[in-house]
Protein backbone atom coordinates (compact mmCIF):
# COMPACT_ATOMS: atom_id res chain seq x y z
CA UNK A 1 0.00 0.00 0.00
CA UNK A 2 1.35 3.64 -0.78
CA UNK A 3 1.99 5.60 1.55
CA UNK A 4 -0.24 9.21 2.54
CA UNK A 5 1.71 12.14 1.64
CA UNK A 6 0.65 14.80 4.14
CA UNK A 7 1.25 18.58 4.62
CA UNK A 8 -0.78 21.91 4.87
CA UNK A 9 -0.67 24.62 2.29
CA UNK A 10 -0.52 28.14 2.38
CA UNK A 11 -4.33 30.20 1.86
CA UNK A 12 -1.74 31.55 -1.69
CA UNK A 13 -1.30 28.07 -2.65
CA UNK A 14 -4.89 26.75 -2.10
CA UNK A 15 -6.48 30.21 -3.92
CA UNK A 16 -3.98 28.98 -6.77
CA UNK A 17 -5.25 26.04 -7.04
CA UNK A 18 -9.05 26.92 -6.68
CA UNK A 19 -8.89 30.04 -8.65
CA UNK A 20 -11.94 28.97 -10.77
CA UNK A 21 -13.73 29.47 -7.02
CA UNK A 22 -12.68 33.12 -6.78
CA UNK A 23 -13.58 33.82 -10.71
CA UNK A 24 -10.04 33.14 -12.41
CA UNK A 25 -10.86 29.70 -14.52
CA UNK A 26 -9.96 31.33 -17.83
CA UNK A 27 -8.30 34.01 -19.81
CA UNK A 28 -11.11 35.58 -20.15
CA UNK A 29 -12.55 35.42 -17.10
CA UNK A 30 -9.52 36.38 -15.65
CA UNK A 31 -8.94 39.65 -17.22
CA UNK A 32 -12.56 40.45 -16.81
CA UNK A 33 -12.57 39.50 -13.03
CA UNK A 34 -8.68 41.40 -12.90
CA UNK A 35 -10.13 44.90 -14.11
CA UNK A 36 -13.26 44.09 -11.12
CA UNK A 37 -11.10 43.81 -8.70
CA UNK A 38 -9.13 46.61 -9.11
CA UNK A 39 -12.31 48.77 -9.96
CA UNK A 40 -14.06 47.59 -7.03
CA UNK A 41 -10.58 49.30 -4.52
CA UNK A 42 -10.61 52.15 -6.52
CA UNK A 43 -14.48 52.60 -5.86
CA UNK A 44 -14.20 51.11 -1.99
CA UNK A 45 -11.07 53.85 -2.10
CA UNK A 46 -12.85 56.88 -2.98
CA UNK A 47 -17.25 56.80 -2.25
CA UNK A 48 -16.87 54.76 1.19
CA UNK A 49 -14.57 57.50 2.46
CA UNK A 50 -16.57 60.78 0.94
CA UNK A 51 -14.61 61.58 -2.01
CA UNK A 52 -15.87 61.76 -5.50
CA UNK A 53 -14.42 58.81 -7.51
CA UNK A 54 -12.41 59.51 -10.49
CA UNK A 55 -11.27 56.11 -12.10
CA UNK A 56 -8.95 55.93 -15.11
CA UNK A 57 -8.45 52.30 -16.24
CA UNK A 58 -6.23 51.50 -19.31
CA UNK A 59 -5.83 47.35 -21.02
CA UNK A 60 -3.47 47.25 -22.75
CA UNK A 61 -1.82 44.23 -24.73
CA UNK A 62 2.17 44.45 -24.50
CA UNK A 63 2.85 41.35 -26.15
CA UNK A 64 2.94 40.71 -30.33
CA UNK A 65 2.38 37.19 -30.29
CA UNK A 66 1.05 36.09 -26.75
CA UNK A 67 -1.76 37.76 -25.50
CA UNK A 68 -0.74 39.49 -22.35
CA UNK A 69 -2.49 42.21 -20.86
CA UNK A 70 -1.60 45.44 -18.45
CA UNK A 71 -4.11 45.97 -16.57
CA UNK A 72 -3.80 49.59 -14.90
CA UNK A 73 -6.19 51.71 -12.53
CA UNK A 74 -5.87 54.94 -11.25
CA UNK A 75 -7.59 55.89 -8.70
CA UNK A 76 -7.99 59.65 -6.32
CA UNK A 77 -8.45 57.52 -3.47
CA UNK A 78 -7.27 57.57 0.00
CA UNK A 79 -3.68 55.44 -0.53
CA UNK A 80 -2.14 52.86 0.90
CA UNK A 81 0.55 53.30 3.58
CA UNK A 82 3.91 52.39 2.24
CA UNK A 83 4.15 49.99 5.34
CA UNK A 84 1.06 48.29 4.11
CA UNK A 85 1.46 47.83 0.75
CA UNK A 86 3.46 44.65 0.54
CA UNK A 87 0.76 42.47 2.83
CA UNK A 88 -1.87 44.40 1.09
CA UNK A 89 -0.94 43.37 -2.42
CA UNK A 90 0.97 40.02 -1.61
CA UNK A 91 -0.37 38.44 1.27
CA UNK A 92 -3.62 36.30 0.27
CA UNK A 93 -6.41 37.19 2.93
CA UNK A 94 -4.71 40.59 4.26
CA UNK A 95 -7.54 43.26 4.14
CA UNK A 96 -8.81 46.34 6.01
CA UNK A 97 -12.59 45.20 5.37
CA UNK A 98 -12.82 42.84 7.58
CA UNK A 99 -15.00 44.70 9.78
CA UNK A 100 -18.68 45.47 10.47
CA UNK A 101 -18.91 48.46 7.17
CA UNK A 102 -20.17 47.81 3.97
CA UNK A 103 -17.81 47.55 1.47
CA UNK A 104 -17.66 46.11 -1.53
CA UNK A 105 -14.04 43.90 -1.24
CA UNK A 106 -14.76 42.00 2.03
CA UNK A 107 -12.54 38.58 1.69
CA UNK A 108 -9.10 40.22 1.09
CA UNK A 109 -8.42 38.14 -1.54
CA UNK A 110 -9.48 40.13 -4.82
CA UNK A 111 -6.15 41.95 -6.00
CA UNK A 112 -3.71 39.25 -4.63
CA UNK A 113 -5.66 36.50 -7.06
CA UNK A 114 -5.08 39.13 -10.32
CA UNK A 115 -1.53 38.98 -8.65
CA UNK A 116 -1.19 35.12 -8.86
CA UNK A 117 -2.56 34.87 -12.28
CA UNK A 118 -0.29 37.39 -13.78
CA UNK A 119 2.89 35.50 -11.76
CA UNK A 120 1.49 31.96 -13.39
CA UNK A 121 0.29 33.24 -16.81
CA UNK A 122 3.19 35.81 -17.84
CA UNK A 123 5.59 35.84 -14.62
CA UNK A 124 5.23 40.03 -14.41
CA UNK A 125 5.17 41.09 -10.91
CA UNK A 126 2.32 43.88 -9.98
CA UNK A 127 3.51 47.31 -10.05
CA UNK A 128 1.71 49.92 -7.66
CA UNK A 129 2.04 54.00 -6.75
CA UNK A 130 0.61 55.50 -4.05
CA UNK A 131 0.69 58.25 -1.67
CA UNK A 132 -2.23 59.26 0.96
CA UNK A 133 -3.38 62.83 1.21
CA UNK A 134 -0.85 65.07 3.26
CA UNK A 135 2.16 62.71 2.81
CA UNK A 136 5.04 64.52 1.56
CA UNK A 137 6.02 61.42 -0.79
CA UNK A 138 4.64 58.99 -3.53
CA UNK A 139 5.54 55.47 -2.71
CA UNK A 140 6.24 52.69 -5.75
CA UNK A 141 6.61 48.80 -5.36
CA UNK A 142 7.32 46.28 -7.53
CA UNK A 143 6.39 42.71 -5.84
CA UNK A 144 5.25 39.20 -6.57
CA UNK A 145 3.91 36.11 -4.04
CA UNK A 146 5.80 33.92 -2.54
CA UNK A 147 2.94 31.04 -3.05
CA UNK A 148 4.31 28.34 -0.30
CA UNK A 149 4.93 30.99 2.05
CA UNK A 150 1.68 33.32 1.22
CA UNK A 151 4.27 36.22 2.16
CA UNK A 152 5.35 39.16 -0.39
CA UNK A 153 8.29 39.41 -2.39
CA UNK A 154 9.23 42.95 -2.79
CA UNK A 155 11.31 43.43 -6.24
CA UNK A 156 12.24 46.86 -6.31
CA UNK A 157 10.61 49.89 -3.98
CA UNK A 158 11.31 53.62 -4.57
CA UNK A 159 9.60 56.70 -3.53
CA UNK A 160 9.95 60.72 -4.66
CA UNK A 161 9.09 64.00 -3.53
CA UNK A 162 5.47 65.20 -3.75
CA UNK A 163 4.90 68.76 -6.27
CA UNK A 164 1.31 68.81 -5.32
CA UNK A 165 -1.25 66.92 -2.93
CA UNK A 166 -2.46 63.78 -5.18
CA UNK A 167 -3.54 61.04 -3.23
CA UNK A 168 -4.93 57.76 -4.95
CA UNK A 169 -3.65 54.47 -6.28
CA UNK A 170 -2.12 53.49 -9.61
CA UNK A 171 -2.24 49.46 -9.63
CA UNK A 172 -0.60 47.58 -12.81
CA UNK A 173 -1.12 43.82 -13.35
CA UNK A 174 0.21 41.96 -16.57
CA UNK A 175 -2.23 38.40 -17.23
CA UNK A 176 -2.63 36.53 -19.80
CA UNK A 177 -6.37 37.36 -20.93
CA UNK A 178 -8.49 36.59 -24.24
CA UNK A 179 -9.70 40.05 -24.50
CA UNK A 180 -12.10 39.44 -27.46
CA UNK A 181 -13.72 36.85 -25.18
CA UNK A 182 -14.03 39.14 -22.15
CA UNK A 183 -14.87 42.33 -24.21
CA UNK A 184 -18.66 41.89 -23.80
CA UNK A 185 -18.57 41.47 -20.17
CA UNK A 186 -15.91 44.16 -19.17
CA UNK A 187 -17.74 46.47 -21.47
CA UNK A 188 -21.11 45.42 -19.53
CA UNK A 189 -19.56 45.40 -16.44
CA UNK A 190 -18.60 49.14 -16.54
CA UNK A 191 -22.10 49.87 -17.84
CA UNK A 192 -23.35 48.26 -15.14
CA UNK A 193 -21.12 49.78 -12.70
CA UNK A 194 -21.79 53.78 -13.77
CA UNK A 195 -25.35 53.21 -13.59
CA UNK A 196 -24.92 52.57 -9.64
CA UNK A 197 -22.06 55.27 -9.22
CA UNK A 198 -23.50 58.50 -11.54
CA UNK A 199 -21.30 59.81 -9.10
CA UNK A 200 -18.09 58.56 -10.29
CA UNK A 201 -16.02 59.54 -13.26
CA UNK A 202 -14.85 56.34 -14.83
CA UNK A 203 -13.01 55.86 -18.38
CA UNK A 204 -11.45 53.33 -19.61
CA UNK A 205 -9.21 52.81 -22.60
CA UNK A 206 -9.56 49.07 -24.51
CA UNK A 207 -7.36 47.27 -26.48
CA UNK A 208 -9.22 48.24 -29.65
CA UNK A 209 -7.84 51.78 -28.89
CA UNK A 210 -11.39 52.46 -28.25
CA UNK A 211 -12.24 54.75 -25.10
CA UNK A 212 -15.09 54.50 -22.68
CA UNK A 213 -16.52 57.26 -20.63
CA UNK A 214 -18.78 57.51 -18.25
CA UNK A 215 -18.68 61.45 -17.10
CA UNK A 216 -19.95 62.07 -13.48
CA UNK A 217 -23.91 63.26 -13.36
CA UNK A 218 -24.78 63.75 -9.88
CA UNK A 219 -22.09 65.51 -7.61
CA UNK A 220 -24.05 63.52 -4.27
CA UNK A 221 -22.36 60.85 -2.87
CA UNK A 222 -24.29 57.91 -0.70
CA UNK A 223 -23.01 58.78 3.10
CA UNK A 224 -19.86 56.29 3.80
CA UNK A 225 -20.56 53.54 5.80
CA UNK A 226 -19.58 53.71 9.46
CA UNK A 227 -18.27 50.77 11.41
CA UNK A 228 -20.00 49.27 14.26
CA UNK A 229 -19.93 46.73 16.32
CA UNK A 230 -21.37 42.75 16.08
CA UNK A 231 -25.17 42.43 17.26
CA UNK A 232 -26.50 40.59 19.95
CA UNK A 233 -28.41 38.11 17.12
CA UNK A 234 -25.30 37.49 15.16
CA UNK A 235 -22.67 36.15 17.72
CA UNK A 236 -21.24 32.86 18.63
CA UNK A 237 -19.24 31.03 20.71
CA UNK A 238 -15.69 31.72 18.27
CA UNK A 239 -17.00 35.47 17.77
CA UNK A 240 -17.66 35.85 21.97
CA UNK A 241 -14.13 34.60 22.72
CA UNK A 242 -12.52 36.90 20.20
CA UNK A 243 -14.08 39.81 21.46
CA UNK A 244 -13.42 38.72 25.03
CA UNK A 245 -9.37 37.85 23.90
CA UNK A 246 -8.87 41.73 21.85
CA UNK A 247 -9.96 43.84 24.59
CA UNK A 248 -9.57 43.72 28.22
CA UNK A 249 -12.75 44.35 29.81
CA UNK A 250 -12.54 44.19 33.39
CA UNK A 251 -16.45 42.54 33.82
CA UNK A 252 -18.93 40.35 31.91
CA UNK A 253 -21.02 43.26 31.87
CA UNK A 254 -18.64 45.47 30.55
CA UNK A 255 -17.81 43.14 27.67
CA UNK A 256 -21.28 43.50 26.53
CA UNK A 257 -22.21 46.52 26.78
CA UNK A 258 -18.93 47.81 25.40
CA UNK A 259 -17.96 44.73 23.03
CA UNK A 260 -21.52 44.75 21.15
CA UNK A 261 -24.23 47.38 19.95
CA UNK A 262 -27.90 47.51 21.11
CA UNK A 263 -26.93 46.72 24.62
CA UNK A 264 -27.63 49.08 27.34
CA UNK A 265 -27.00 48.76 31.30
CA UNK A 266 -30.65 47.29 31.67
CA UNK A 267 -30.60 44.52 28.86
CA UNK A 268 -27.10 43.70 29.59
CA UNK A 269 -28.43 42.86 33.95
CA UNK A 270 -31.41 41.16 32.27
CA UNK A 271 -28.78 39.08 29.63
CA UNK A 272 -26.75 37.83 32.37
CA UNK A 273 -29.80 37.10 34.73
CA UNK A 274 -31.06 35.08 32.39
CA UNK A 275 -27.95 33.65 31.10
CA UNK A 276 -27.24 32.73 35.13
CA UNK A 277 -23.87 34.95 35.01
CA UNK A 278 -22.45 36.94 37.54
CA UNK A 279 -22.20 40.37 36.07
CA UNK A 280 -18.72 41.49 38.12
CA UNK A 281 -16.60 38.49 36.62
CA UNK A 282 -13.91 39.37 34.66
CA UNK A 283 -14.67 38.08 30.88
CA UNK A 284 -11.59 35.67 30.35
CA UNK A 285 -12.45 33.64 34.08
CA UNK A 286 -15.58 32.60 32.13
CA UNK A 287 -16.32 28.62 32.03
CA UNK A 288 -17.39 27.39 28.60
CA UNK A 289 -20.71 26.84 29.98
CA UNK A 290 -21.45 30.38 30.74
CA UNK A 291 -20.00 31.08 27.75
CA UNK A 292 -22.29 28.66 25.66
CA UNK A 293 -25.26 30.04 27.82
CA UNK A 294 -24.15 33.77 27.30
CA UNK A 295 -23.97 33.14 23.25
CA UNK A 296 -27.54 31.13 23.87
CA UNK A 297 -29.31 33.93 25.28
CA UNK A 298 -27.25 36.92 23.59
CA UNK A 299 -28.39 34.91 20.38
CA UNK A 300 -32.34 34.69 21.23
CA UNK A 301 -32.87 37.93 23.29
CA UNK A 302 -36.21 39.62 22.17
CA UNK A 303 -36.67 43.14 22.59
CA UNK A 304 -33.55 43.93 21.49
CA UNK A 305 -32.90 46.76 18.98
CA UNK A 306 -32.56 46.08 15.33
CA UNK A 307 -28.92 45.75 14.17
CA UNK A 308 -27.63 49.50 13.79
CA UNK A 309 -27.48 50.69 9.96
CA UNK A 310 -24.53 53.29 10.12
CA UNK A 311 -22.52 50.18 8.58
CA UNK A 312 -24.63 50.14 5.74
CA UNK A 313 -24.28 52.70 2.80
CA UNK A 314 -27.77 52.07 0.50
CA UNK A 315 -27.39 54.17 -2.64
CA UNK A 316 -30.81 56.34 -1.92
CA UNK A 317 -33.71 56.34 -4.73
CA UNK A 318 -32.11 60.06 -5.79
CA UNK A 319 -28.64 58.16 -7.06
CA UNK A 320 -30.58 55.26 -8.63
CA UNK A 321 -33.04 57.03 -10.68
CA UNK A 322 -29.90 59.39 -11.80
CA UNK A 323 -28.20 56.35 -13.27
CA UNK A 324 -31.24 54.96 -14.63
CA UNK A 325 -32.26 57.74 -16.59
CA UNK A 326 -28.51 58.59 -17.64
CA UNK A 327 -28.47 55.16 -19.33
CA UNK A 328 -31.90 54.56 -20.01
CA UNK A 329 -33.47 58.29 -21.13
CA UNK A 330 -37.05 56.01 -20.06
CA UNK A 331 -39.83 57.64 -20.69
CA UNK A 332 -40.82 56.44 -16.51
CA UNK A 333 -38.33 55.77 -14.35
CA UNK A 334 -38.96 55.24 -9.75
CA UNK A 335 -36.50 53.86 -7.42
CA UNK A 336 -37.52 53.31 -3.52
CA UNK A 337 -35.03 52.17 -0.78
CA UNK A 338 -36.39 50.43 1.71
CA UNK A 339 -35.96 50.50 5.85
CA UNK A 340 -33.41 48.59 6.89
CA UNK A 341 -34.52 45.11 8.22
CA UNK A 342 -31.71 42.20 9.21
CA UNK A 343 -31.03 38.40 8.67
CA UNK A 344 -29.34 36.75 11.32
CA UNK A 345 -28.12 39.61 13.11
CA UNK A 346 -26.97 41.31 9.84
CA UNK A 347 -28.44 44.74 8.77
CA UNK A 348 -29.40 44.81 5.13
CA UNK A 349 -31.66 47.01 3.34
CA UNK A 350 -33.01 46.51 -0.34
CA UNK A 351 -33.43 49.08 -2.93
CA UNK A 352 -35.12 48.73 -6.12
CA UNK A 353 -35.35 50.81 -9.47
CA UNK A 354 -37.64 50.73 -12.73
CA UNK A 355 -36.66 52.32 -16.13
CA UNK A 356 -39.74 51.85 -18.71
CA UNK A 357 -39.70 53.23 -22.42
CA UNK A 358 -37.27 55.68 -24.04
CA UNK A 359 -34.04 53.83 -24.71
CA UNK A 360 -34.59 50.75 -22.49
CA UNK A 361 -34.02 47.51 -25.09
CA UNK A 362 -36.73 45.49 -24.98
CA UNK A 363 -36.90 42.60 -22.31
CA UNK A 364 -36.93 38.54 -22.95
CA UNK A 365 -40.00 37.20 -23.52
CA UNK A 366 -40.60 35.99 -19.62
CA UNK A 367 -38.86 38.33 -17.59
CA UNK A 368 -37.61 42.43 -17.61
CA UNK A 369 -34.26 43.36 -18.01
CA UNK A 370 -32.51 42.60 -14.42
CA UNK A 371 -30.29 44.73 -13.10
CA UNK A 372 -28.43 42.74 -9.87
CA UNK A 373 -26.33 44.37 -7.38
CA UNK A 374 -24.77 43.84 -4.27
CA UNK A 375 -22.77 46.34 -2.08
CA UNK A 376 -23.09 48.48 -5.38
CA UNK A 377 -21.43 45.66 -7.04
CA UNK A 378 -23.17 44.63 -10.30
CA UNK A 379 -23.45 40.92 -10.59
CA UNK A 380 -23.27 39.70 -14.08
CA UNK A 381 -22.79 36.12 -13.70
CA UNK A 382 -24.86 33.00 -12.46
CA UNK A 383 -28.44 34.93 -13.18
CA UNK A 384 -30.90 32.28 -12.81
CA UNK A 385 -29.70 30.93 -9.85
CA UNK A 386 -29.94 34.50 -7.85
CA UNK A 387 -32.43 35.37 -5.48
CA UNK A 388 -33.47 38.44 -7.68
CA UNK A 389 -34.55 35.98 -10.72
CA UNK A 390 -36.54 33.60 -8.14
CA UNK A 391 -38.54 36.78 -7.13
CA UNK A 392 -39.06 38.08 -10.64
CA UNK A 393 -39.86 34.84 -11.80
CA UNK A 394 -42.03 33.30 -9.09
CA UNK A 395 -43.07 35.65 -6.46
CA UNK A 396 -44.14 38.81 -8.76
CA UNK A 397 -47.58 38.47 -11.01
CA UNK A 398 -46.32 40.59 -14.17
CA UNK A 399 -49.89 41.05 -15.54
CA UNK A 400 -51.02 42.95 -12.67
CA UNK A 401 -48.69 45.47 -13.68
CA UNK A 402 -49.96 45.86 -17.00
CA UNK A 403 -46.51 44.48 -18.43
CA UNK A 404 -46.30 41.39 -20.85
CA UNK A 405 -43.19 40.43 -22.22
CA UNK A 406 -41.43 41.77 -24.15
CA UNK A 407 -41.36 45.28 -22.71
CA UNK A 408 -38.99 48.27 -22.78
CA UNK A 409 -38.38 47.63 -19.37
CA UNK A 410 -35.66 46.76 -17.08
CA UNK A 411 -35.55 46.73 -13.15
CA UNK A 412 -32.57 47.10 -10.32
CA UNK A 413 -32.13 45.70 -7.17
CA UNK A 414 -29.69 46.54 -5.10
CA UNK A 415 -29.12 44.71 -1.74
CA UNK A 416 -26.69 45.96 0.64
CA UNK A 417 -25.50 44.75 3.95
CA UNK A 418 -22.50 43.96 6.74
CA UNK A 419 -22.65 40.68 5.05
CA UNK A 420 -23.98 39.53 1.43
CA UNK A 421 -25.27 36.08 1.63
CA UNK A 422 -23.27 35.28 -1.61
CA UNK A 423 -23.35 31.81 -3.31
CA UNK A 424 -19.50 31.64 -3.73
CA UNK A 425 -16.19 33.63 -3.10
CA UNK A 426 -16.58 35.23 -6.77
CA UNK A 427 -19.68 37.31 -5.29
CA UNK A 428 -22.33 36.21 -8.68
CA UNK A 429 -25.10 35.61 -6.57
CA UNK A 430 -27.06 36.21 -3.87
CA UNK A 431 -28.70 32.92 -1.86
CA UNK A 432 -32.21 32.85 -1.03
CA UNK A 433 -32.78 34.05 2.37
CA UNK A 434 -36.40 34.31 3.18
CA UNK A 435 -35.72 37.97 4.94
CA UNK A 436 -33.79 38.96 2.15
CA UNK A 437 -36.47 37.51 -0.91
CA UNK A 438 -39.49 39.32 1.28
CA UNK A 439 -37.41 42.93 0.83
CA UNK A 440 -36.97 42.22 -2.72
CA UNK A 441 -40.50 41.32 -3.46
CA UNK A 442 -41.91 44.00 -1.65
CA UNK A 443 -39.21 46.87 -3.36
CA UNK A 444 -40.71 45.61 -6.43
CA UNK A 445 -43.67 45.80 -5.81
CA UNK A 446 -43.19 49.04 -4.77
CA UNK A 447 -41.66 50.59 -7.64
CA UNK A 448 -44.08 48.63 -10.02
CA UNK A 449 -47.22 49.79 -8.77
CA UNK A 450 -46.27 53.91 -9.50
CA UNK A 451 -45.24 52.12 -12.79
CA UNK A 452 -48.68 50.70 -13.12
CA UNK A 453 -50.33 53.87 -11.82
CA UNK A 454 -47.91 55.56 -14.93
CA UNK A 455 -49.17 53.07 -17.61
CA UNK A 456 -52.75 53.33 -16.74
CA UNK A 457 -52.90 56.97 -16.75
CA UNK A 458 -51.14 56.79 -20.26
CA UNK A 459 -53.00 54.29 -21.54
CA UNK A 460 -56.41 56.64 -20.79
CA UNK A 461 -55.05 59.76 -22.38
CA UNK A 462 -54.22 57.76 -25.55
CA UNK A 463 -57.60 56.24 -25.21
CA UNK A 464 -59.05 59.67 -24.71
CA UNK A 465 -56.86 61.32 -27.50
CA UNK A 466 -58.05 58.32 -30.04
CA UNK A 467 -62.09 59.41 -28.85
CA UNK A 468 -61.15 62.64 -29.65
CA UNK A 469 -59.92 62.19 -33.30
CA UNK A 470 -63.15 59.90 -34.16
P1 LIG B 1 -10.42 43.32 -0.26
O1 LIG B 1 -10.78 44.37 -1.28
O2 LIG B 1 -11.44 42.22 -0.21
O3 LIG B 1 -10.10 43.88 1.08
P2 LIG B 1 -8.04 43.01 -1.88
O4 LIG B 1 -7.06 41.90 -1.96
O5 LIG B 1 -8.72 43.39 -3.15
O6 LIG B 1 -9.08 42.60 -0.76
O7 LIG B 1 -7.32 44.29 -1.28
C1 LIG B 1 -6.60 44.21 -0.06
C2 LIG B 1 -6.50 45.53 0.65
O8 LIG B 1 -5.64 46.43 -0.05
C3 LIG B 1 -7.82 46.29 0.76
O9 LIG B 1 -8.56 45.85 1.89
C4 LIG B 1 -7.34 47.74 0.90
O10 LIG B 1 -7.04 48.03 2.23
C5 LIG B 1 -6.06 47.76 0.11
N1 LIG B 1 -6.25 48.32 -1.26
C6 LIG B 1 -6.27 47.63 -2.42
N2 LIG B 1 -6.45 48.47 -3.47
C7 LIG B 1 -6.55 49.72 -2.95
C8 LIG B 1 -6.74 51.03 -3.52
N3 LIG B 1 -6.88 51.22 -4.85
N4 LIG B 1 -6.77 52.08 -2.67
C9 LIG B 1 -6.65 51.91 -1.33
N5 LIG B 1 -6.47 50.71 -0.74
C10 LIG B 1 -6.42 49.62 -1.54
MG1 LIG C 1 -10.82 44.03 -3.30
Amino acid sequence: EAAEKYRAISPAEFFYKYREIAGFSSPARAIYQTVRELVENALDATDAHGILPDVKISIKRVDEIQEFYRITVEDNGIGIPPDVVPDAFGRVLFSSKYVLRQTRGMYGLGVKMAVLYGQMTTGRPVEVITSKSGFKRIYYFKLRIDVNKNEPVIIERSSWRKNRDWHGTIVSITIEGDWGRAKQKIKEYLFKTAIVTPYANIVALTPDDEIVYYPRVVDKLPSPPVEVKPHPHGVDLELLKQIISSHNYSSVEELLIKGFQSIGEATARLILQQAGVDPAKPPVDLTENELLSLVNTLRSMKDIRAPSTKAISPLGSEIIEAGLKHVFQPEFTYAVSRRPQAYQGHPFVVEAGVAYGGKTPLSENDKPIILRYANKIPLLYDEGSDVTTLVVKEDIGWDNYMITFPAPIAILVHVCSTKIPFKGVGKESIADVPEVRREIKLALMDVLRELRKYLSKKAREEELKKRAEH
